[in-house]
């Protein structure tokens, strides 16, 4: 029997009900923020991700999907490609590809599909999985690198959540300040991790050469007392650097937006300058994080654009979905009418009255084919729907129908004109 590859799953109804609600809820509130949404291709050429996500990152190292395309005759370049593992890098080459920088507006962009990394597969860790993405990038003169920026998308993300209704998420926030601040700081990890790398994991000793920051990411739990005793970044932020980040936190603290101050959190792509954050949910186990993002203005000149400071984040939607199920999220509702044919003559007006309901907004379904009272009220049941219709000679002869609620029991004559209102209650 062929299964479905490993790390990667089937999502099916009812399950998909409870993705469809939290995604059209995640548009609504998109569209009141202004945002668009942008599809960018499902794989970039494979340099877009090792210059843009970071050489030295996990994602780069060993959770890429790469392989080698041929050409096709002579017009066509071999060329490496990969699936993308996360979005940003893609809208940002798309940003500049299409010159929206000539636009001289903020650009509020969002994209919601599926992403690949192979990771070890486990509860909240998929190798396709699916992320709702958004940025906010433009031009210096259109204010993008305004603390505004910060404090607006996290305020956003804040009412997104309440209203797709996870409760009890925390905000954790950091800055990783600018490039000139990291290379401090990396140096400041260097002289302190010398003494004690040899103590640490393999990944580590390799990191604490090539780009110290990432020892902050590493999930063994040996390394985490070495961590703990490490220097914070805060110290080692120059002035704007660090009013930017207090104005940022000034605004939430006006909208009265909680947050919790995390100085270990580096995040894991090396794109990210000044405010990093992430959301995280309780009924999560292990992989807590429901969301990630931070700023990257310096990305699109590191990919041969112009200068496009920007911020944006990744909702893993698979996690979102997990967490409202541990909260007890029920799938949504099932159908609203059951039409009950009395007999294979009646099929015709049975298919009808489905008509003419549908197209009035009632979902409906047609029975099956039994054309029995007693089987009919079961499968309705069996359905889950809330009303079932009797469709009857007597019925249809008399335009009126048989309705009966079949929660409460209550059964009810309803005229043809008034049944679509009534199943509506
Ligand atoms: P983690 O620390 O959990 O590995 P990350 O830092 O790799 O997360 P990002 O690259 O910032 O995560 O992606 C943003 C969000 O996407 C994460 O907060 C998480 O919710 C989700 N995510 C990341 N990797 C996976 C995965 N393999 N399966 C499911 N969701 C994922
Ligand atoms: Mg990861």
């Amino acid at each position: 029997m062929i299964k479905a590859v490993r790390g990667t799953r089937d999502l099916l109804p009812p399950d998909t009900d409870l993705w469809n609600r939290v995604e059209a809820q995640v548009r609504d509130v998109f569209a009141r923020y202004n945002y668009h949404e942008i599809r960018t291709p499902i794989f970039e050429d494979t340099q877009l991700f090792s210059r843009g996500v970071g050489e030295e990152t996990d994602i780069v190292t060993k959770e890429m999907f790469t392989w080698e395309d041929k050409a096709r005759g002579q017009s066509e370049k071999a060329q490496s490609l990969t699936l993308r593992p996360e979005n940003t890098a893609g809208v940002v080459r798309a940003y500049i590809e299409h010159g929206l920088d000539k636009k001289g507006t903020l650009q509020k962009l969002y994209c919601i599909g599926p992403m690949f990394r192979r990771e070890r597969p486990q509860k909240g860790r998929y190798r396709q999985f699916y992320q709702i993405d958004a940025e906010i990038i433009g031009p210096p003169s259109a204010g993008s690198e305004s603390p505004l920026r910060d404090a607006e998308l996290l305020e956003m993300l804040a009412t997104l959540l309440d209203e797709v209704e996870l409760h009890d998420w925390q905000l954790q926030l950091n800055s990783v300040g600018c490039a000139e601040d990291r290379a401090r700081y990396n140096q400041a990890l260097r002289e302190a991790l010398q003494p004690v790398v040899h103590l640490m994991c393999a990944d580590c000793q390799r990191r604490a050469e090539t780009n110290p920051l990432r020892v902050l990411d590493c999930k063994v739990p040996e390394d985490q007392p070495i961590i703990e005793k490490l220097p914070k970044i805060g110290q080692y932020l120059d002035e704007p650097c660090r009013a930017h980040f207090a104005a940022v936190q000034s605004m939430l603290n006006a909208v009265g937006i909680a947050y919790t101050i995390n100085e270990r959190m580096v995040r894991g792509l090396d794109y990210y300058t000044r405010t990093t954050f992430e959301f995280t949910h309780g009924g999560l186990g292990a992989q807590s994080a429901v969301l990630g993002g931070g700023r990257y203005d310096g990305l699109s000149e590191s990919l041969d654009g112009p200068k496009a400071p920007g911020i944006g984040f990744a909702i893993g939607e698979d996690r979102l979905i997990l967490a409202l199920q541990s909260q007890g999220e029920k799938p949504a509702e099932k159908v609203q009418a059951y039409i009950a044919p009395l007999g294979a003559g009646m099929n015709r007006h049975a298919l009808k009255l489905a008509r003419e309901l549908r197209r009035a907004g009632i979902s409906a379904d047609i029975g099956d084919e039994t054309f029995r009272l007693k089987k009919s009220f079961e499968s309705a049941e069996k359905a889950g729907a809330r009303f079932i219709v009797i469709v009857g000679e007597n019925e249809v002869a008399a335009e009126q129908f048989a309705v009966k609620n079949l929660a409460s029991g209550e059964q009810v004559q309803v005229p043809r004109a008034d049944l679509a209102a009534h199943l509506q209650r």
